[in-house]
């Protein structure tokens, strides 16, 4: 291994060991065309993103207007499925958030709250909302489309504690430098018998598996941690939270697949996509821990 390519010692957030060995280079095909290794904890075997950029430079992998994406008035075939799949996801997420709250209404904390529409989703349905988001952009989307103050990324730590019946990260989890720190404020955060609900990808997928370094959800350098099930519950143990449910995101196969297919540079990436995904999420319905994504529900007590 090239010594400037060797990442120095890195500590595992989840068991706190240091030693890793590297299982292979993910390349960043979304953006940069840069490559990051994937590097296993040799404890626990999490995975994590070798030499992430800081947290400081970040920014420029998200340089992209499709990773705000997302225009905010549809155009196209494909925009207009986006915008449909959007609006039927925010509308299950709901549901979800509120039968794993066990509350129809409630303060709820969304953490990576994009442009609001979640957010807004929920505030029709009676919920008192905050959200942070990190993208300036992004925020000044949903102050102008929903209405809806986002709080920046670090405003986070000034909120009083206790002031949540639910907590919520949509794929956000993977990109934060210091997961321990917010596992901390989701303690601090909730309110006794509160709910965290947390979406992740899935790095022990079938998709996972089969596209290897070519799977579309290692998106790296912006996906810092691959949590797995059993990675997650034993993070969420050390904070005092117990996993009590998961859902699978049958969306994710689909999509995942047909970017992973692109990213090979296959012939028909869309319908070897469909059909690889359609073989993912069939697999899935029999075994949940192997769908592409899932959706977590987390006690805290
Ligand atoms: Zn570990």
């Amino acid at each position: 291994m090239n010594r400037e390519n060797t990442p120095p010692d890195v500590e595992c957030p989840v068991c706190g060991a240091t030693g890793y060995r590297e299982l292979f280079r993910c390349t960043d095909h979304f953006l940069t065309g840069e490559t990051f290794p994937l590097l296993s904890c040799s404890t626990c075997g999490f995975l994590m993103t070798g030499s992430p950029p800081p947290e400081e430079t970040i920014g420029k992998y998200y340089q992209s207007e499709d990773y705000i994406s997302h225009s905010q008035t549809p155009r196209g075939v494909v925009d207009r499925i986006y915008h449909l799949v959007r609006r039927v996801m925010a509308g299950r997420k709901a549901a979800l958030v509120a039968r794993s709250a066990g509350i129809t209404e409630g303060a709820l904390l969304d953490i990576g709250a994009g442009t609001g529409f979640f957010l807004d989703t929920m505030r029709r349905r009676g919920w008192q909302v905050t959200g942070t988001e990190p993208g300036e952009s992004a925020r000044q989307v949903a102050l102008e489309q929903h209405g809806i103050t986002l709080l920046p990324a670090e405003g986070l730590f000034s909120i009083p504690q206790r002031a949540f019946d639910v907590i919520t990260l949509w794929h956000v989890l993977e990109h934060l430098h210091d997961p321990g720190r917010y596992w901390q404020e989701f303690r601090r955060l909730l309110r006794p018998g509160g709910t965290l609900v947390i979406a992740l990808p899935n790095p022990a997928s079938h998709d996972a598996a089969h596209y290897g370094a070519f799977w579309a959800a290692w998106d790296v350098p912006r996906h810092l941690w691959h949590f797995s099930p059993a990675n997650l519950g034993k993070m969420a143990e050390q904070y005092g939270f117990r996993l009590t449910q998961s859902y699978r995101m049958p969306f994710d196969s689909f999509y995942v697949s047909i970017l992973s297919e692109k990213y090979k540079k296959a012939s028909l990436p869309l319908l070897r996509g469909l059909w690889f995904g359609f073989r993912s999420w069939a697999d899935a319905l029999a075994r949940k821990q192997k769908c592409s994504s899932l959706i977590y529900v987390l006690k805290f007590e």
